[in-house]
Formats: C-alpha cells, sequence, structure tokens
C-alpha cells in the first residue's frame, strides 16, 4: 500500500466539534475533538478488507493484538467474511488472540508474548495477518515481527488502523494502513487511556481535563 493511499488526518482542520456528531455524555468534557467519526472508520475498514483479500495468497491466520486492536479486528474479520477473491473464492481464515507488552525499560528491547512457545510454533508454515489498533514509535511491532519471524511463518502482513506521524517513529510501516494521524494521544473505538474510553465509538483526541481525571 503507498502512503499516498492512507486517508491522511494530521492537520486541525480534520478535527469535527464535539457538536457534529453524539457523544456519550460522561466523556463530554474529557475528549476536545473528534478525528475520526465512527461511520468513516467502517468505511475505511471495508476497503482494507478488499485490500487484504485482493493481495491473500491462501488460508490466513489472523492475530488480534490486545486489547486496543480487538474493535477493528472485529470489524476487519467481518468484512473480510463477505468478500471474495477475483477467481470467486473466499479467503479461509483462523484466528488467534495475543497478548503484548513491550520491555519499555529494557535497553535490548523485546516483547512479552502471551502465547506459549508450543503454540508459536503453530505459526510455521501459515500466512499470518497481525491486526494492531495504533503504531506510534514503532518499537512494539518491530519487537513483535523480529520474534514472530524466528518461528518460519510463511508470510507476515500487518494491518493498523492508525498511524501516528510522530518525530519519535522509528521508521516502521505496516502493510495497510487505515489513517495517518497527529501526534496526539487518541481514544475510542477500543484504544484507551488507563482503560477509559474503550466505550466511545468515534476515535477522538483527549483533553487536558480528561487525561487529569482518568490518571492513576
Ligand atoms: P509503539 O510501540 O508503536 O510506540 O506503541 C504501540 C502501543 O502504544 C499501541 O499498541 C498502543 O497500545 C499504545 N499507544 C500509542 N499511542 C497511543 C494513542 O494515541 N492512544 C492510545 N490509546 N494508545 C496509544
Amino acid at each position: 500500500m503507498d502512503p499516498s493511499d492512507w486517508i491522511d488526518v494530521t492537520t486541525e482542520k480534520n478535527h469535527y466539534s464535539l457538536n457534529h456528531f453524539v457523544i456519550p455524555s460522561h466523556y463530554e468534557r474529557d475528549v476536545s475533538s473528534i478525528l475520526i467519526p465512527h461511520g468513516v472508520i467502517m468505511d475505511r475498514i471495508q476497503k482494507l478488507a478488499r485490500l487484504i483479500v485482493d493481495d491473500s495468497q491462501g488460508p490466513l491466520v489472523v492475530c488480534c493484538i490486545l486489547k486496543g486492536g480487538h474493535q477493528y479486528f472485529a470489524d476487519l474479520v467481518n468484512e473480510i467474511k463477505k468478500l471474495r477473491r477475483n477467481n470467486g473464492s473466499s479467503v479461509p481464515l483462523s484466528l488467534e488472540f495475543i497478548r503484548v507488552k513491550s520491555y519499555t525499560n529494557d535497553t535490548s528491547g523485546g516483547v512479552n508474548i502471551s502465547l506459549t512457545d508450543e503454540q508459536l510454533k503453530e505459526f510455521e508454515g501459515k500466512n499470518l495477518l497481525i491486526v494492531e489498533d495504533i503504531i506510534d514509535t514503532g518499537a512494539t511491532m518491530v519487537h513483535l515481527l523480529n520474534r514472530l519471524e524466528t518461528y518460519n511463518p510463511k508470510s507476515v502482513k500487518v494491518t493498523s488502523l492508525l498511524l501516528k506521524k510522530t518525530p519519535k517513529s522509528n521508521g516502521y510501516i505496516p502493510h495497510y494502513v487505515g489513517f495517518a494521524i497527529p501526534d496526539a494521544f487518541v481514544v475510542g473505538y477500543a484504544l484507551d487511556y488507563n482503560e477509559y474510553f474503550r466505550d466511545l465509538d468515534h476515535i477522538c483526541v483527549i483533553s487536558d481535563e480528561g487525561k487529569a481525571k482518568y490518571a492513576v
């Protein structure tokens, strides 16, 4: 996927006022703007599913990166199931769920993966599709991919709904990107701040008041 095919919502004019859409009243003061309304997210996922199915070369093991990726994963899998390849065939899917934690204070870098060695060995020879909610610095994804490669999958592709444009990026770019977003902390559509906002449908920028209210 070429970067010109990402939807770029990085500028000020891409932010919708809170008056333009419905926000749950318990979050009204906790977000400053709506960056991507839920309907646009859903329409974009249809297109990402189409691109993934068109490129697919056989059965896919679709890997959900928990917890933030679960909503995107669920909606993407639903769309992929509806689609056929050009030759009329559908794509056989199996689903896997991986909880990934970066060792942030470890200079060697790395990730803790919730699957056992035995479970990871099952990936050998398979086509993996990793489904992530957001790439920020790219560190988590690069560590995860290095780890998965050691189990010799046939192919590994990554889709991230959001790619943050940040100077802290390590340059990693997923194969399928929904939206390029500004360097701000976003919540909603299962992206959380200390476990809050997972019940907000739109992707929003958190406000200073929201950060203070839900700080731990
Ligand atoms: P990275 O390793 O790419 O810097 O960070 C990846 C993880 O950081 C994401 O999977 C996500 O959990 C978290 N993250 C980064 N930016 C944001 C953000 O703007 N909002 C939320 N909710 N999580 C974020």
